[in-house]
């Protein structure tokens, strides 16, 4: 019997999905290993099999860099001091709350410092992640499937599933298990948030990083357009991680399952899909040996400025709709991490009483329209990809679009879920704020 409404086209959208999310990593690397980052395309099959036993076979030591780097998340996690948050009510498990350690930011400071030490002393140098790009991806491809399958296997036979299509592939694409929790030194570890959170960011991060360093090592100098990935990046990490507490109460952790499509691109999708833009300026900055060459300063100011301005709204939409949200619960949490965003709570706010108890914030960007942090979002996408116009490339460009579609269907998902929720409650509130992403257009 189907419990639940089938997304992405069910099965079969599920089976395509999963070959796709295999193929593009997979595709991006060849690319940027084979043909600067251009499209890549073999001569024939042997020589695709043969490409990819060159650059992406598995070695112990790329197994050793992500396995530990996944266990010293784990183990900070346990350790590391942090806060604790409740987080929703869960409705499919008579409403229990699960508490949070929220000590991201922590695990971010203590990796950052770790890791320059290791750089700087000569005993890990993080280049080794640019160097051996391909083989930690298929190692953390590998090992994201491997996770996939045991969670799924774990939670039917301990009977932890919810909202289950009975559809095998299906399920197994989407989820079975809301909340997988394991005890390690001591603690219990919520694995969605360390995933989501600590996991695919930090690797991202550093992959990014790696490549920087090995344009600074090649030319003494880090582009700006590479400068402008890595600001990018590390606004974007940095606000996860200090907004930690807030991300119990979003979409992918209260009713998102901790499936394969979760899993692999926290594990694997995420990290090494969007550094593609990074290891595109390295690989030709490296092939040019020209990496300022082509550059207009005034277009870099532009993209900065915007850049700073998108992270703004974004960061701060987003403060205002979880702090208002807390307020409602009378949940009362000051945190300053660095940067705090001026106006990113908002006091006695307008709001819209609703009948399923959950208020509706009509205050704020909110009041301009309901999605305004993935306007900016999408805005910083797009940066990310025209970080790369220096070299006439096609494929930084799959990031922005990719985002972007991803985005405007999870959007549409999130406009089905509310109105089931909300019932006529959204009807007047999308009445009351009529523009999804720009006010005035659309
Ligand atoms: P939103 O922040 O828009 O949150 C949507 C949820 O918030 C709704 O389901 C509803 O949940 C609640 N809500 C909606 N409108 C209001 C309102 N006016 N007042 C109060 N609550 C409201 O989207 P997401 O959680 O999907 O995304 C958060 C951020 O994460 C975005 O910036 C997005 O771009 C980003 N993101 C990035 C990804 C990436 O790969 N880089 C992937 C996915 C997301 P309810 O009422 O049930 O509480």
């Amino acid at each position: 019997m189907v419990e639940e409404k089938l997304e992405f086209g069910g099965t079969k959208g599920a089976i395509g999905l999963i070959l796709f999310s295999h193929f593009v990593p997979f595709y991006f690397l060849l690319s940027l290993q084979y043909n600067s980052g251009g499209l890549y395309v073999p001569s024939s099959f042997n020589q695709l099999i043969a490409d990819l036993k060159e650059s992406c076979s598995p070695t112990w030591s790329a197994f050793f860099l992500y396995t530990g780097f996944c266990l010293l998340q784990l183990v900070f996690a346990a350790i590391l001091p942090g806060l604790q948050i409740k987080g929703l009510p869960v409705p499919t498990e008579n409403n229990r709350q699960y508490t949070y350690n929220c000590n991201a930011l922590a695990s971010w400071y203590v990796t950052l410092v770790l890791v320059a030490v290791l750089h700087l002393t000569g005993i890990l140098k993080l280049t080794i992640l640019a160097d051996q790009l391909g083989s930690v991806l298929c190692v953390a491809v590998i090992v994201g499937d491997i996770v996939s399958v045991i969670i799924h296997v774990y939670a039917i036979q301990t009977k932890q599933t919810c909202r289950m299509t009975h559809l095998p592939l299906y399920d197994f694409f989407m989820g079975v298990w809301l909340n997988p929790r394991i005890k390690f030194l001591g603690q219990e570890i919520d694995l969605k948030m360390l995933a989501e959170v600590r996991l695919s960011w930090l690797l991202l991060f550093l992959l990014i990083v790696s490549a920087a360093l090995k344009q600074y090592e090649a030319f003494g100098v880090i582009s700006w357009p590479m400068l402008l990935v890595l600001t990018a990046q590390l606004l974007y990490i940095n606000a996860c991680m200090k907004g930690e507490e807030c991300i119990p109460t979003t979409w992918d952790i209260f009713y998102e399952k901790w499936g394969w499509m979760l899993i692999y691109w926290n594990l694997a999708g995420v990290p090494f899909v969007y550094c593609f833009q990074a290891h595109y300026i390295l690989v030709n900055s490296l092939r040019t040996q020209q990496p300022t060459e082509n550059i207009s300063t005034v277009l870099m100011i532009i993209f900065f400025i915007i850049l700073i301005l998108a992270y703004y709204v974004w960061d701060s939409s987003l403060s205002q709709k979880i702090r208002f949200r807390m307020q409602q619960q009378g949940i009362d949490i000051a945190r300053n991490a660095f940067p705090q965003m001026p106006w990113n709570v908002i006091q006695n706010p307008k709001y819209l009483k609703t009948e399923c108890g959950s208020p509706l914030l009509i205050d704020g960007y909110w009041k301009y329209c309901r999605k305004p942090a993935y306007t900016a979002d999408i805005c910083m996408s797009t940066l990310w990809g025209l970080s790369c116009y220096q070299w006439p490339g096609l494929l930084p460009y799959f990031y922005p679009i990719f985002f972007f579609c991803m985005i405007i269907h999870r959007y549409t998902r999130d406009m089905a879920r509310c109105q089931v929720k909300y019932g006529k409650d959204w009807t007047t509130y999308c009445q009351r704020v009529p523009y999804a992403f720009i006010p005035g257009l659309i």
